[in-house]
C-alpha cells in the first residue's frame, strides 16, 4: 500500500513542480527546487509563519495538538509518536506543534472537541527546555489572561499531559507538574493521568508506554472515539531525484542548513545553525592504557560566538562510517547511498528533520541517532516489515512483552541496525519505508559538555574536556563506544598526525560534507548556562568535581588565578577532586601547580583515589574530613558548586553536605536539609550535572 502512496505522492510533486513552475514559484514562494524543503535561513525558515495554532489547526483540519518541550529531542519524539499512534488507532487528526513556534493567549477558544496535549521535559535544575520558556511563563504567570476573557478561562479545553524528568534532581519533573497544576488552576479538563517519565532510574520508555494506554482509553471515551486496526501510513514520501548527484550544488551532503551548503554561513549561531568551528589542539589526558579522555582547545575568533565561565558548548556528531555502513547495509540501502533523494511530508503539518535534496548516506551519517537504544514501541512497528513470518513473530513479541524485550535486549546495547541484524537472523530488511526510520528515529542530537576554560582568560578558545565512552559488552567483540566522545577522539587523533587514526575500527568522514570540516574542524554552538562564580571574587568559593566533573572547575580556578593576578583579593577556593588514581586519571595535575602560583595558599585541590588503597575513597569523605573547614567557610558565605556524575555522586554529596551542616550549626538533619535547599534557592549552592 504504500507504493500507491508514494507514487501519489511522486504525481503530487510534480504537478505542484509543474505549478510551481509555471507560476515561477511566486505562488509559495519557491525560486530554484520544488522538491527542496526549506531550512532556509538558520531559524527554520520561520518567517510569515501564523503563530495561531487555532488558525493553524481549521486550516490542516485538526482535532488533536500535541505540543513538545524537547532539549534533547526525546519530548519532541515522543510527540511525534503519539501523533503517529493518535492518527492510524484512533482516526484523530493530529499535528505535532513546537511551543516555541506558537502563542496561547488564545488557548481558551479551544473548542471542547478538540484536545491538546501537553509533553514536556523538565531541563537541568528545573527549568523548562528552551523551546517552552515562554509557554511556561505565560501559563504559570500570575496575570495570566486569554482573548475571551470567559471564567474560568479554560473551561472548554481538553488536556493531556506527559513529563520527561530526571529523579536524581531536586526538581523532578516540575515542568509538567506546575504546567498541569497551573492548566487545572485556569479550569481545564485533564484527560487520564499527567504521566511523569524518569530517566533517573532509565525507565522513561516504559513509563511513556505504560501511561499511554490507560490515557488513550480515557481520550477515546471522552472524545467517542472508536478504535481500528492500526495500519503503518508513512509520513514522508521520498522522491528519487534522478537528474541529481552528490555533485549538484544544491544537494545536501550533510549541510546543516542553505547557509553552510552556499558557503555564506554566518551567526547568530545556535541549535539550528552551528559554527564549524576549528580545533586549535587537543591532547590525551589520561596515561591509563584503557581508557581516554581529551581535552580540545575550540578555535571561535573567527565568528562572533561568545562564552561566559561555566557556560556549555554543544558539539554536533556525526555517525562512524562503520555504524553507516551498517545501517544502510541491513535495510538494503548500501547501493543507493549515494542516490539523491528529496522527502516531501505527506501531510501539511509534518516536517522534515533535514534539509533536501540530499542522499541517505548524509541522512544517516549527518541526521539520524542511528545508534541510541531501540524504542519497544518501534520493534512494534517494524514488525510489519519483517523479512518472514518467524521474524515477523519474534518482532511483535519483543514489541508487546515488556520483560521479554528487556531480557533479550537490555545486556547487549543494540542500536537499530544491530537489532534487526539479530533478530532477523542476518536477512535483510529491505521492506521498510524509508519514512519510518526518519519518524521513529531520533534526530541526531548535539551533546553538551561543560566548558573547562575562563572567559576572562580566554575569551575566543574554549576548552573541553570529555572522557571516551566505552563499554565492554558480554559476548560481542567491540565494546559499545559513544557516538559524540569517539568523533572527538577521532578528530584529536589525525589533529595529532596519529599513526593509528582509527584506533578502535572507527572512521569518520571528518573532512565533513563537501570537506567542508577540513583542516580539523568541528561544528558547535554555545549554551547559556546559570552555573555561575559569585560576582565578588573574595568569597570563598567550594567546588566538587570527581572525574569530567571537573571540568568546569578548571575554567573558574583560572578565572580566580588571573582574578588574582589583575591585583583582585581572591578568596579561599578548594577543588575536591576524585579519580582511580594519581598515576592514571588525574586531570590537569600539573596545572593546579600554576595555578598556585597565583593564589597562593588560598587554592587547594583535596584528592580522593579510588583505587590506590583496598579502602575506597571517594570525594564525599573528603568532604566529611572536612566538616569543620566547611562548615566555618559556608558561614562566611562561601559558594558550594558540584558537578558531575547526577544519579550518585551529586546526591551523596548533597546528603553528606546537609549532615556537615547541621553538624556545624547543632541543628537536626532535617533542618541541615532545609538549609541547602535555601542555598540552592540564593545561588549559594550550583549543580552542573549529568
Ligand atoms: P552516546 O552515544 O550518547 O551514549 C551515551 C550513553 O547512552 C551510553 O554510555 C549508554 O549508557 C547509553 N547508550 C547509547 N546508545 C546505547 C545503546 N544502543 N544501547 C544501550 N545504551 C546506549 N561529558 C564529559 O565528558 N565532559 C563534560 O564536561 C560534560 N559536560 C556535560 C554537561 C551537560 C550539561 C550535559 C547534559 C552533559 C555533559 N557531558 C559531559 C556528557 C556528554 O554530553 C555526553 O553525554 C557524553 O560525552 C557521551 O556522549 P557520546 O555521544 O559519546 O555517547
Amino acid at each position: 500500500a504504500e507504493f500507491d502512496t508514494l507514487d501519489i505522492v511522486v504525481l503530487g510533486v510534480i504537478l505542484l513542480g509543474t505549478i510551481a513552475y509555471f507560476t515561477k514559484g511566486t505562488l509559495w514562494g519557491i525560486t530554484k527546487d520544488p522538491y527542496a524543503n526549506a531550512f532556509a535561513n538558520a531559524n527554520g525558515a520561520k518567517a510569515g509563519r501564523s503563530r495561531n495554532i487555532l488558525e493553524k489547526m481549521d486550516e490542516t483540519g485538526k482535532n488533536c495538538v500535541i505540543f513538545y518541550g524537547s532539549q534533547t529531542g526525546t519530548a519532541e519524539d515522543y510527540a511525534s509518536r503519539l501523533a503517529k499512534e493518535g492518527k492510524s488507532r484512533f482516526g484523530l487528526e493530529t499535528m505535532v506543534a513546537d511551543l516555541e513556534e506558537y502563542d496561547f493567549d488564545n488557548l481558551d477558544a479551544m473548542p471542547s472537541d478538540k484536545v491538546a496535549m501537553f509533553i514536556l521535559a523538565t531541563y537541568g535544575e528545573g527549568e523548562p527546555t528552551d523551546n517552552a520558556v515562554e509557554f511556561y511563563e505565560f501559563i504559570t504567570g500570575d496575570d495570566v489572561s486569554f482573548s475571551e476573557g470567559s471564567d474560568p478561562a479554560l473551561q472548554n479545553l481538553n488536556y493531556v499531559a506527559f513529563g520527561l524528568g530526571n529523579n536524581t534532581y531536586e526538581h523532578y519533573n516540575s515542568m509538567v507538574r506546575n504546567v498541569d497544576k497551573a492548566l487545572q488552576k485556569l479550569g481545564a479538563n485533564r484527560i487520564g493521568e499527567a504521566g511523569e517519565g524518569d530517566d533517573g532510574a532509565g525507565t522513561m520508555e516504559e513509563d511513556f508506554l505504560a501511561w499511554k494506554d490507560p490515557m488513550w482509553a480515557a481520550l477515546a471515551e471522552k472524545m467517542g472515539l472508536e478504535e481500528r486496526e492500526a495500519v503503518y501510513e508513512p509520513t514522508f514520501g521520498i522522491v528519487d531525484r534522478e537528474n541529481l548527484t552528490v555533485d549538484s550544488p544544491e544537494v545536501y551532503l550533510g549541510e546543516p542548513n542553505k547557509m553552510h551548503l552556499e558557503g555564506t554561513a554566518k551567526g547568530p549561531f545556535n541549535s539550528h545553525n552551528p559554527y564549524i568551528a576549528p580545533i586549535a589542539e587537543s591532547r590525551e589526558l589520561f596515561s591509563a592504557k584503557d581508557r581516554n579522555c581529551i581535552h580540545m582547545d575550540v578555535d571561535i575568533n573567527g565568528c562572533n560566538l561568545s562564552y561566559q565561565t561555566g557556560d556549555h558548548i554543544a558539539i554536533w556528531p556525526t555517525n562512524s562510517g562503520d555504524e553507516v555502513d551498517r545501517f544502510l547495509d541491513i535495510i538494503g540501502l548500501k547501493e543507493k547511498r549515494n542516490n539523491v533523494i528529496s522527502i516531501k511530508a505527506l501531510e501539511p503539518t509534518a516536517k522534515v528533520p533535514f534539509p533536501t535534496p540530499t542522499t541517505y548516506d548524509a541522512i544517516v551519517r549527518y541526521h539520524l541517532e542511528i545508534c541510541a537504544p531501540v524504542s519497544r514501541q518501534f520493534v512494534a512497528t517494524l514488525a510489519a516489515f519483517a523479512p518472514n513470518d518467524e521474524v515477523k513473530a519474534e518482532m511483535a513479541r519483543l514489541g508487546s512483552d515488556k520483560e521479554y524485550f528487556h531480557s533479550k535486549t537490555g545486556p547487549h546495547f543494540y542500536n537499530i541496525a544491530r537489532l534487526l541484524d539479530t533478530v532477523g537472523k542476518g536477512e535483510k530488511w529491505t521492506n521498510i519505508p524509508f519514512s519510518a526510520f526518519i519518524e521513529g528515529l531520533n534526530k541526531l542530537q548535539p551533546r553538551y559538555y561543560s566548558i573547562s576554560s575562563s572567559s576572562l582568560v580566554q575569551p575566543k578558545k574554549i576548552s573541553i574536556t570529555a572522557v571516551i565512552e566505552s563499554q565492554a559488552i558480554p559476548g560481542r567483540k567491540d565494546p559499545f563506544r559513544g557516538v559524540a566522545t569517539n568523533y572527538l577522539f577521532a578528530l584529536k587523533q589525525k589533529q595529532n598526525g596519529d599513526p593509528n587514526p582509527s584506533p578502535f575500527g572507527k572512521t569518520y568522514a571528518l573532512n565533513g560534507p563537501r570537506n567542508k570540516f577540513d583542516g580539523i574542524h568541528v561544528p558547535v554552538h554555545v549554551r547559556h548556562s546559570n552555573f555561575k562564580l559569585p560576582s565578588d571574587p573574595a568569597k570563598p568559593v567550594i567546588m566538587v568535581g570527581p572525574g569530567t566533573g571537573v571540568a568546569p572547575f578548571r575554567g573558574f580556578i583560572q578565572e580566580r588565578a588571573k582574578q588574582a593576578q589583575n591585583g583582585a583579593t581572591v578568596g579561599r577556593t578548594i577543588l575536591f577532586f576524585g579519580c582511580r588514581k594519581r598515576s592514571e586519571d588525574f586531570l590537569y595535575e600539573s596545572e593546579w601547580e600554576e595555578y598556585k602560583k597565583a593564589l597562593g595558599d588560598s587554592l587547594e585541590i583535596v584528592t580522593a583515589f579510588s583505587r590506590e588503597s583496598s579502602k575506597k575513597v571517594y570525594v564525599q569523605h573528603r568532604l566529611k574530613e572536612r566538616s569543620k573547614e566547611i562548615g566555618e567557610l559556608l558561614s562566611q558565605k562561601a559558594y558550594f558548586y558540584v558537578c558531575g556524575d547526577a544519579a550518585h555522586m551529586a546526591r551523596e554529596v548533597n546528603t553528606v553536605l546537609a549532615q556537615i551542616i547541621a553538624e556545624s550549626r547543632g541543628v537536626s538533619e532535617t533542618k541541615g536539609e532545609e538549609i541547602v535547599k535555601n542555598m540552592r534557592a540564593a545561588n549559594q549552592y550550583q549543580e552542573d550535572v549529568w
